[in-house]
């Protein structure tokens, strides 16, 4: 596979500060099919240098010019939508065509709202006496996870270019070809020197010294609660700004009028998706008692048509971790009814789509992210129940409600503590804000908020 053996900086690939590499594998056949630099405090400290030098020049572009560099952004992702697809599935593993739709179809869509955002968005508005102008915070320091390797990226870049902020972007050590696609992209779009730069590296080393950095004014982080605490706190010591998309446990809750069929198979599917690796799946399915074994045997269905058609899991890692979630829940008294722990294939870090039943909500399985596909159903026995299994856990991301009206569904919405729902299958919408009540984050991403969190206000009175 195409990788470049330096880092992305000030308009151009220079040679990384030190000699380490990363080695990047293939997670169906667990071959290594490329290296990239694993990048040192120096080669944080050169970006960061970078971007701050380039801050004033693209602070000051006007909004339309900043529009136009995102929509040109915009059509290179259409342009090379084959080679990003075919990128993800080799270092990701997801089936190439979930890669086509998703990982290289949802950037663009981010991307074309931002451009048109960047148009759009009032930079100034009048207050009574004053005029309040929205300022790029500034230097972003942007670090992202590897389960949506190309629309994680987008989804901080292209709202910080919107708002005229400069970027260093550290992405995950799983995933760093697809982000030097997104370098040679944002080059291609003309998009001056130093406004956009790329270090790959280690977390604990590259993505350390990126949070820590004086120069970063705002560090946008994607990933584990573990680490998403730490860079809070780190952030919080150095009085930055922080935006912190985490973990999930997400509810999909079927009240009793809901059609069950429809509400389980896209329940199933939105686990499966990515092979459960996603922060918003909704890996807690919650019954009422009165449809609870129609449900177990309609997602045992669903989780088996699924059979070997998902991927694998990103790594070796993630692959041991979800195991073994799989052998507690077994071990705390939930009954497997499809998938188990038991790895299918000989090669590749494959995890059968798996369903739990008799999970109770205490469960480690239906309180902690197995980021896996595996889906839990939980049985209640009324709203309030539903409602407080719903709630009861440290997150609060995301979830779905189906019921017969859409009004039934929304009055139940309104009630969880969380800060995405789909009513009745709803449709995605690269407008609204995503992020996390609680535990889940601080902050929100797409849209308008999304930019809102690049900018701060100045006021002028008069
Ligand atoms: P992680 O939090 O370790 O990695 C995410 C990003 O943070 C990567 O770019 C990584 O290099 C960087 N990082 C790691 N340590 C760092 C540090 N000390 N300072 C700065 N940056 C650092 O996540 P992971 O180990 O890849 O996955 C572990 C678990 O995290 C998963 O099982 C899942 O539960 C969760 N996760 C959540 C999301 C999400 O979208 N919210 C994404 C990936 C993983």
């Amino acid at each position: 596979m195409k990788a470049h053996d330096g880092m992305y900086i000030d308009g151009a690939w220079r040679p990384a500060a030190g000699r380490d590499t990363i080695a990047v594998v293939n997670p169906v056949d667990e071959q290594v099919i490329a290296q990239v630099p694993a990048g040192t405090a120096e080669d944080v400290d050169a970006a960061v240098r970078a971007a701050r030098a380039a801050l004033p020049g693209w602070a000051a572009t006007a909004p339309a010019e900043r529009a136009a560099r995102i929509a040109a952004l915009r059509d290179v992702l259409v342009a090379r939508k084959d080679e990003i697809a075919a990128t993800v599935t080799a270092e990701l593993g997801a089936p190439l065509p979930f890669s086509q739709l998703v990982h290289a179809g949802v950037p663009v869509l981010v991307a074309g709202s931002y451009a048109e955002l960047a148009a759009s968005y009032a930079f100034e508005e009048k207050v009574g006496n004053s005029t309040v102008y929205a300022e790029p915070v500034g230097v972003v320091g942007a670090i992202t996870p590897w389960n949506y390797p190309l629309h994680q990226i987008v989804a901080k870049v292209a709202p910080a270019l919107a708002a005229g902020c400069t970027v260093v972007l550290k992405p995950a050590e799983d995933t760093p070809l697809t982000a030097q696609l997104f370098a040679e992209a944002v080059d291609e779009a003309g998009v001056p020197a130093g406004v956009f730069n790329l270090v790959t590296g280690l977390g604990p080393v590259a993505g350390q010294a990126l949070a820590e950095h004086d120069g970063v004014d705002l560090v946008s982080f994607t990933g584990s609660t573990a680490v998403g605490r730490r860079i809070g706190a780190t952030a919080g010591a150095a009085v930055k700004r922080v935006a912190l998309e985490l973990g999930g446990k997400s509810a999909n809750v079927i009240l009793p009028s809901a059609d069950l069929a429809k509400a389980v198979g896209v329940g199933v599917a939105n686990v499966m998706g990515n092979s459960g690796q996603t922060c918003s799946a909704w890996t807690r399915m919650l019954v009422h008692t009165s449809r609870y074994d129609e449900a177990v045997a309609l997602a045992a269905e669903a989780a088996a048509k699924y059979g070997d058609r998902i991927g694998p899991l990103v790594n070796a890692k993630q692959h041991a971790r979800v195991r073994g979630y799989i052998e507690k829940g077994v071990a705390e008294g939930a009954r497997l009814v499809a998938g188990g722990a038991e790895a299918p294939r000989e090669q590749g870090y494959f995890v059968s789509p798996t369903v739990f039943a008799d999970v109770t909500p205490e469960m480690t399985i239906a309180q902690e992210e197995i980021f896996g596909p595996v889906v839990s159903l939980i049985r209640y026995e009324d709203e309030d129940d539903a409602l407080r299994i719903a709630n009861g856990t440290v997150y609060g991301l995301a979830g779905a409600v189906w019921a017969g009206d859409d009004a039934e569904a929304v009055a139940f919405a309104r009630r969880m503590d969380t800060g995405q729902v789909d009513i009745n299958g709803g449709r995605f919408n690269p407008l609204a804000p995503f992020g996390g009540y609680k535990q889940s984050g601080v902050g929100r991403e797409l849209g308008s908020h999304g930019l809102a969190e690049y900018l701060q206000t100045k006021s002028l009175q008069f």
